[in-house]
């Protein structure tokens, strides 16, 4: 018998955040993604391993992301955010 098992992370777009980047200056919008890394087990995921949230500049020529706190996160939503594209 044998196990196939593994880790598997699936980004969510949660939504634009209205601030400026932290790299390049541009004020143009932060893309909010929540990273959940789960346990798989025969390719099905099952148990939730580690989460993050990343902020990813929108500008194209920058490309900069970072890690933040959950808190951060669900301050930056309830500040208002715009529909993830
Ligand atoms: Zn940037």
């Amino acid at each position: 018998m044998f196990l196939i098992f593994g880790l598997r992370t699936k980004a969510h777009r949660l939504g634009l955040v209205p601030m400026a980047c932290r790299v390049c200056g541009q004020s143009g919008s932060m893309l909010l993604v929540r990273e959940v890394t789960k346990f798989s087990l025969f390719f099905v995921p099952l148990i939730p391993v580690r989460t993050k949230h990343v902020l990813y500049c929108t500008n194209p020529l920058c490309g900069a992301h970072s890690t933040i706190s959950a808190g951060e996160a669900r301050q930056l939503l309830a500040a208002g955010t715009g529909s993830p594209r």
